[in-house]
């Protein structure tokens, strides 16, 4: 948890360098090199490694003081065939796991693209491996395989930031230079060829480098606002970015600017809350994962509870919900459960596990209230939570009959819920967070074949380009393959690999 604070504080305090104002004085600087890497996350380091590894000159232009982007905060990456879980026993089919992420996808999706990711997944950690990064293969949650190959630890670094750490240092050693604070602004193309790329530098200077090619790999568009009203079915006032990552969809643009085609725009989304006093992945934010009592505006029940283990369903069951917000509703023996006795059911990933207990939740909550954050409110009875949660008191206190009477029966009549995940609201304190859908990812971004380069309108290579990571169009239906742990982390590791690889071959040829 602190670690997870630590890492929130280290996003905000590198946003904010990166806005500093520059004065210095301009002039340009021009450079050449084999290929160039757009964005130093996950995607852009594995394609830095792999093109110096064949033998290319590499340079890699980050916008931001640090490298990893979301890289840094991600755990684990999909994959099925490994040795971790050879040696656990666990013999996942590729083939059934390929069908079922494609039947998910209701076969909207880059069918020959995700075949090629799930059959090279294992070949895909074995090369990270070779690299010196380490992984054991979990659960993420209960209900799914252990197909997530969580990052160990490197040096003082955990999880994503532990394999971009030790990218960095490959990269050191094999003599990639990486220029931060320099944001790619645009390609440079002629006669129907990428051969380079336009940046700025922290001192406003103009960074010109001249490249064989082009990877670009700047982490998807969650943190801009025209992109996803423009493109996806979400509505930006009501699903915010989790992090102020300045991820704007740089990489998407600079490629559609030159004809690259776009496909399969959406956001990966996950419940939160928000407001005064409220820290990130703080008690408040994680009880918003637990099982217990949800009411939409009106005061009424709308989705089945135990939704909250997987993530990406209930972002989706919010952000439908009458005006995309729902109110969180537990009593004071839910709190006790929560917070003193057994700890939380659901985990956020491996960095809030199961079992954690919300030590800090009445701080938080008198915190917030000091704050005058209305989304995290206490009350002494049902009607007194209604009229601060402002709903109809009535409509409440029926819902919460009716929710009770279905532990007691042990048959939620509504939704189906498994009465194991019922609880009841019985006795106060009363308590109630505002729950609204937050983006860990976008969704979608330009075509690809299968050496990652760029497609235009007529399925065409734009030579010069690659597109990798959440850069991607193609690979998700209208909502993320949460069953298929690490599919993010895993692709972009992976898409890097094969990029890199094949802009390394073309610059010898
Ligand atoms: C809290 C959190 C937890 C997550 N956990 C998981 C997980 O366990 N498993 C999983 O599969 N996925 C997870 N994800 C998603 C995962 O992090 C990403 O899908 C993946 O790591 C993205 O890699 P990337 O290289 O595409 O983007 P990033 O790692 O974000 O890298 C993009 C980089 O490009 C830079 N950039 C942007 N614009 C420019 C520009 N114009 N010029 C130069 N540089 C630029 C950015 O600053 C950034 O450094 C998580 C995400 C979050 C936020």
């Amino acid at each position: 948890m602190k670690r997870t604070i630590q890492n929130v504080l280290l996003g905000l305090v590198t946003t904010i360098l990166a806005l500093l104002p520059v004065f210095s004085h301009a002039k340009d600087r021009v450079y050449s090199t084999d290929v160039v890497v757009i964005g130093a996350g996950g995607s852009g380091l594995s394609a830095a490694v792999s093109a110096a590894e064949n033998g290319a000159k590499v340079i890699v232009l980050e916008k931001m003081p640090i490298a990893g982007g979301s890289t840094n905060y991600a755990e684990g990456l999909f994959a099925i065939g490994t040795k971790q879980l050879r040696d656990d026993g666990q013999d996942i089919s590729k083939q059934a796991f390929y069908k079922q992420i494609m039947e998910y996808g209701h076969w909207r999706t880059d069918a020959a693209l995700l075949r090629q990711f799930v059959d090279e997944s294992d070949k895909n950690i074995e090369w990270l491996e070779k690299n010196g990064v380490r992984f054991d293969a979990v659960k993420m949650s209960y209900a799914d395989s252990p197909v997530w190959h969580l990052v160990m630890d490197y040096k003082t670094f955990h999880h994503g930031a532990a394999l971009v750490n030790r990218l960095l240092d490959v990269c050191e050693e094999k003599g990639v230079k990486i220029m931060y604070e320099t944001p790619a602004k645009k390609l440079i193309y002629n006669n129907g060829v990428v051969k380079g790329v336009e940046g700025v530098d922290a001192k406003g200077n103009k960074v010109i480098i001249n490249s064989g090619s082009v990877i670009i790999a700047t982490g998807g568009f969650p943190n801009n606002k025209e992109m996803i009203d423009k493109y996806t079915r979400f509505d930006s006032k009501k699903v915010v970015a989790d992090l102020p990552l300045q991820k704007n969809g740089d990489g998407i643009n600079m490629a559609m600017e030159v004809g690259g085609a776009a496909e399969g725009w959406g956001l990966m989304t996950h419940q939160a809350t928000a407001g005064p006093g409220v820290i990130p992945f703080g008690n408040l934010f994680t009880m918003t994962w637990q099982p217990s009592l949800w009411v939409n505006k009106y005061g009424k029940r709308f989705v089945d509870e135990s939704i909250v283990f997987s993530f990406v369903s209930t972002g989706n069951a919010v952000e439908h919900a009458p005006d995309s917000f729902a109110w969180q509703i537990f009593d004071q023996e839910t709190f006790d459960k929560y917070a003193e006795k057994d700890g939380i059911e659901a985990g956020i990933g491996v960095i809030i596990p199961i079992g954690t207990k919300m030590t800090n939740l009445q701080k938080e909550f008198e915190d917030s209230e000091k704050a005058g954050n209305p989304n995290a409110v206490m009350a002494d009875s049902i009607a007194e939570l209604a009229a601060k949660i402002k709903v109809d008191p009535k409509v409440l206190a029926e819902t919460i009959k009716n929710y009770n009477s279905y532990k007691e029966y042990n048959l939620d009549k509504e939704f189906y819920t498994d009465p194991k995940w019922i609880m009841p609201v019985k006795k106060g304190k009363f308590y109630a967070i505002k729950i609204v859908p937050q983006a860990y990812v976008s969704l979608g971004g330009i075509k690809v074949d299968s050496k990652m380069r760029a497609l235009d309108a007529n399925d065409k290579e734009i030579k010069g380009l690659y597109v990798v990571g959440c850069d991607v169009g193609g690979l998700y239906g209208d909502t993320y393959t949460l069953f298929a742990s690490g599919s993010a982390f895993g692709f972009a590791a992976y898409s890097g690999r094969v990029a890199g690889a094949d802009a390394a071959m073309q610059a010898h040829k």
